[in-house]
């Protein structure tokens, strides 16, 4: 029996399912940018309504999003393939009537020894908020600040870190300018829900379904590193409700990522009125700023920014390299792989790979110069922990070093940071597959580029924000020669592996 469902599940044409609901989305992004607010609202209605998008938003919460396998209150951690064809039963039903179950509250540490309390909605409350988030996204992308960054489809980190290299390089004279970093107070369960209901873009039955998600107890709010939240659509929310922030001071330019902003002063601006638009900005929707944590900083001085420290030279140059804290986090990531009694020096290395590639690609743009940031210190530590292994002489040593630390060429201030408000929901392929093979490391986008920027398994473009993997076609994970590499999407990948094992 439950055959019958996992193969009617696998043989969803899920290429044709992504073109048609990419497609309404692209006409939602256009009818709100022409300003039809009436016909966005009732292309809306057809995603909710359409069975491609409810099988991809299913298909997001069940097989590829983080934290896919954390249960909500009803207990479920996964869902069967029958159960996924229940959940869209029930999204056939009732997606623009939706009433949201309980949350599930996990207690989790926090960095500074307190607890705070992760919401976990079900996965069928996980699967009609991917659902309405693929409704308003399109909405609201036309309508976002060119300067905000975070958790948006098709930017990055690195793009504001080239803004502020645009805005505090010598040529233009960056050397005299200040910062504000604004923190803005974690207090995003008091964020006025009616405001939000005000901001929102939406037919009426999708408004009410966001309006019982609050109610529920989904706050709008960003996920913090390393802990996946259970709120599907909760980043979207939270973006809604601050957009807007980065341009309330015309003339000041303001880099926003997520809940951190700053905001680049000139010589003759007045910080204290500049503070004063932002604070009323923030009371008007139930928010406030932190008094203890926002500084005003010159730029010579330094200041740190979604893990780099920024400072501007004597010389009036700019340097960006990684920052204290995310130097610490990375030594202790590497230490922890290193000391550990559970697996031999091989197994070191092939876990110690990804965690050192992922870190060097963050910072390709950084001056990763000297010691500390080559991590020659680390791999030494290492080295020397390895050859204390009986199998393992000096040669083979430093082959498992070559392995666990791999090159990532890097070059200060390199990024091609994303064109004004440009968004992937324009179509523009040509633009964006080119601009996305340039945000993964040197492999990934040597493969994109061969296989100009589709998926080598399904063909399609690379323009959601599914993440790209890298699949080693003769399966040996070592074998890193240009022809046994294939960039394809995450979900392509599975599919690629169900024939050797079902997932
Ligand atoms: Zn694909
Ligand atoms: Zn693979």
């Amino acid at each position: 029996m439950s055959n019958r469902y996992s193969d009617l599940w696998k043989s969803q044409k899920w290429k044709q399912l992504r073109r048609n609901l990419f497609r309404l989305q692209k006409r939602v992004y256009k009818a709100v940018q022409a300003g039809d607010l009436r016909k966005a609202r009732s292309l809306q209605k057809l995603i909710m309504k359409s069975r491609s998008a409810q099988l991809l938003a299913i298909r997001q919460v069940t097989q590829l999003n983080l934290g896919k396998r954390t249960a909500g209150i009803d207990g479920k951690s996964s869902l069967t393939y029958k159960d996924r064809f229940e959940v869209l039963k029930k999204l056939v039903s009732s997606a623009e009537n939706w009433t949201h179950q309980g949350l599930r509250e996990i207690p989790i540490a926090k960095k500074n020894g307190g607890t705070r309390m992760l919401k976990v909605p079900t996965i069928q409350d996980r699967a009609w908020q991917c659902l309405a988030k693929y409704a308003l996204e399109p909405a609201h992308e036309a309508t976002f600040s060119a300067f905000s960054y975070g958790f948006r489809t098709g930017r990055c980190a690195q793009d504001a870190q080239r803004m502020l290299f645009q805005n505090l390089n010598s040529s233009c004279n960056g050397i005299k300018k200040r910062v504000i970093e604004l923190d803005i107070k974690k207090c995003f369960d008091r964020i006025s829900h009616s405001s939000i209901m005000e901001l929102l873009l939406a037919p009426a039955g999708l408004k009410q379904g966001i309006f019982r998600c609050l109610k529920a107890g989904i706050n709008p709010e960003f996920p913090e590193q390393g802990t996946p939240q259970g709120g599907v659509v909760s980043p979207l929310l939270a973006n809604i409700a601050l957009n807007g922030i980065e341009e309330i001071n015309p003339r000041v330019r303001s880099i926003r990522y997520a809940d951190d902003m700053v905001i680049i002063l000139k010589p003759k601006d007045n910080a204290e009125k500049i503070l004063g638009k932002i604070k009323d900005f923030l009371n008007e929707r139930g928010m406030e700023i932190s008094e203890e944590k926002t500084k005003l900083t010159k730029t010579t001085d330094g200041f740190d920014f979604l893990g780099w420290n920024f400072r501007v030279q004597k010389n009036g140059k700019f340097r960006s390299v990684p920052s204290e804290e995310n130097h610490r986090n990375i030594r202790k990531k590497i230490k922890t792989v290193v000391n550990s009694s559970n697996y031999g020096a091989e197994v070191k290395a092939e876990k110690l790979a990804p965690i050192v590639r992922g870190w060097r690609n963050y910072h390709k743009s950084c001056d990763m110069s000297g010691s500390r940031n080559n991590l020659w210190f680390m791999r030494i530590t290492a080295n020397r922990k390895f050859r204390k292994e009986k199998k393992v002489n000096r040669y083979k040593a430093n082959k498992l070093c070559d392995k666990a630390f791999p090159a990532v060429g890097y070059e200060q201030f390199q990024h091609n940071n994303v064109k004004g408000t440009k968004s992937p929901y324009d179509g523009d392929l040509v633009y964006w597959s080119g601009r996305n093979s340039k945000l993964y490391d040197n492999a990934t986008s040597e493969a994109l580029k061969k296989q100009s920027h589709s998926c080598g398994h399904c063909g399609l473009k690379f323009i959601d924000e599914e993440r790209v993997h890298l699949h080693h076609i003769d399966g040996n994970h070592d074998n890193w020669k240009k022809a046994n590499l294939m960039a394809v999407h995450q979900s392509c990948h599975q599919q690629l592996h169900w024939s050797q094992k079902d997932t």
